[in-house]
């Protein structure tokens, strides 16, 4: 729900962090329906390590370090072939699979220890990024997180190499957890619904408001995260590749969204881009929500719940 940064800026050596709230969004509606092995649970005494072309994975059980290095590659793939990746990095990815919360919490402070997940980025002198991903093992409960391998890792690989790509300007905060958001596997038909019925209800965050915030609280948490998928799903459909791709160029250049889109699009300075924008966006919002309450069984829609708080 949180994201922080212990230095401001982009100065060499800043260490970034972005706290992450998978859960936000919904708690697994829409997450692969595999049964879990039950040994994914255990914590052996041994750290054991898995290194692969892009991550070194290290946790406390064999079978589960396997698994999520497998499962890491397979999903820098497949964010490769949809070109919002930035080229392979030359540091690989870390991966640290803490046993429990508290192991968590020790490890990586009390800033963090709310998060479920995060990753932190340290951008070294010479430029190279140092990026680590820290996971959770087991729920409160003691069992496996079964969110882990469909949500939780894709979503904080996606932070990982949005990051490489944005080395001028940081990536505005509602592109990283929508495209973390678009990473996680299934249909996110929590989000889409999410987003609509807060339109619908005129309830939704204002688009000014959307694209210009680099914090939310908790609360508000669950919305911003379905409405800024909502948002930029809405613009992947709207424009071409080339101006998606410009559009994320321009952003990255430094460019605040709305010139970046304008930029993207080849269009002029125009008093009424933001509104008009937002009106389309908003229509397309309850639009999208109607088009997956309406492929749902009878009642399953209305009680999908809004996770986060
Ligand atoms: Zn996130």
């Amino acid at each position: 729900m949180r994201r922080s940064r212990s230095a401001p800026g982009r100065a060499a050596g800043a260490l970034i962090i972005l706290a992450l709230a998978v859960a936000a969004v919904g708690a697994g509606d829409d997450a692969p329906a595999a049964p879990q092995p039950p040994d994914l649970a255990r914590v052996d005494d041994t750290a054991h390590v898995r290194t692969t072309d892009h991550f070194v994975v290290r946790g406390h059980n064999g079978p589960l370090v396997d698994l999520l290095a497998s499962s890491a590659e397979r999903t820098l793939a497949r964010l490769g072939r949809r070109r919002l990746a930035a080229p392979a990095a030359a540091a690989p990815i870390e991966i640290i699979i803490h046993p429990t919360r508290e192991a968590y919490g020790a490890a990586v402070g009390a800033d963090l220890a709310g998060a479920e997940a995060h990753v932190a980025i340290r951008r070294a002198d010479d430029g190279t990024l140092e990026r680590t991903i820290h996971l959770v093992q087991r729920t409160d409960e003691g069992r496996f997180d079964d969110r882990l391998l469909g949500r939780i890792l894709p979503h904080e690989i996606a932070h990982a190499v949005l990051e490489a790509r944005f080395v001028k300007a940081s990536a505005p905060l509602y592109l990283q957890e929508a495209l973390a958001v678009a990473a996680e596997a299934g249909e996110h038909r929590t989000a889409i619904l999410l987003a609509g019925l807060a339109v619908a209800e005129g309830r939704d965050l204002p688009l000014e408001d959307l694209v210009r915030r680099d914090e939310v609280e908790a609360e508000q948490a669950a919305l911003f995260y379905a409405q800024s998928y909502s948002l930029v799903t809405y613009l992947r459909r709207q424009l071409t590749e080339r101006q998606f791709k410009r559009f994320l160029d321009e952003l990255a250049g430094g460019q605040p969204t709305f010139d970046a889109l304008r930029r993207a699009l080849r269009v002029g300075h125009d008093a009424s881009f933001a509104a008009r924008l937002q009106q389309a966006w908003r229509d397309d919002a309850v639009r999208q929500a109607a088009l997956v309450a309406a492929t749902e069984p009878a009642g399953r829609a209305a009680s999908q719940p809004a996770q986060g708080g």
